[in-house]
């Protein structure tokens, strides 16, 4: 399996939190776009939606979809409920949701869209109070996630 190890290297993979869905990316990721549209809001559950434009996505499980607007829709797992991505009808170019990847940190934003729903107080995060999970929880030891994690797959595939 030490084929695939190298490949994983090379290549964006990722998937949603149960590993029911998961993609790999065999082209290099493109521009990557923190977008803060009330579209992005409603279909991620979230502030805003960093988003990466991915070319060349192999599917392992099938998202399901949803036609959020007339001309896009959104794929998530059908399992575990994890929003995936955002599509045009008829493109072959998936808008990945970053937080999917195996490696966010891969897809830095390059650039900010959808500003005119931007929430006020998304300019004042940086300076708000921090802590760490351990800080936040006292008993943040005896958290165990029980999401698919994908280099402890990658263990027991060798
Ligand atoms: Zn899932
Ligand atoms: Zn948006």
């Amino acid at each position: 399996m030490s084929e695939q190890a190298g490949y994983a290297t090379t290549h964006a993979t990722g998937g949603c939190q149960c590993g029911a869905v998961r993609y790999r990316v065999t082209e290099p990721l493109g521009a990557c776009g923190v977008c803060h549209c009330r579209m992005c809001q409603r279909a991620t559950g979230n502030a805003f939606a960093p988003l990466v434009t991915a070319r060349g996505v192999i599917w392992e499980g099938v998202p399901g979809r949803y036609a959020s607007s007339n001309i896009s829709e959104r794929g998530f797992c059908r399992d575990c409920g994890t929003p995936l991505f955002m599509q045009d009808f008829g493109s072959d170019e998936y808008e990945l949701m970053t937080g999917t990847l195996d490696d966010p940190e891969a897809a830095p934003p390059d650039h900010v869209c959808g500003t005119e729903g931007r929430l006020g107080w998304v300019a004042a995060l940086a300076a708000l109070p921090e802590e760490t999970t351990a800080e936040n929880n006292p008993a943040a030891q005896e958290i165990r996630s029980l999401q698919y994690q994908a280099a402890e797959a990658a263990k027991e595939e060798r």
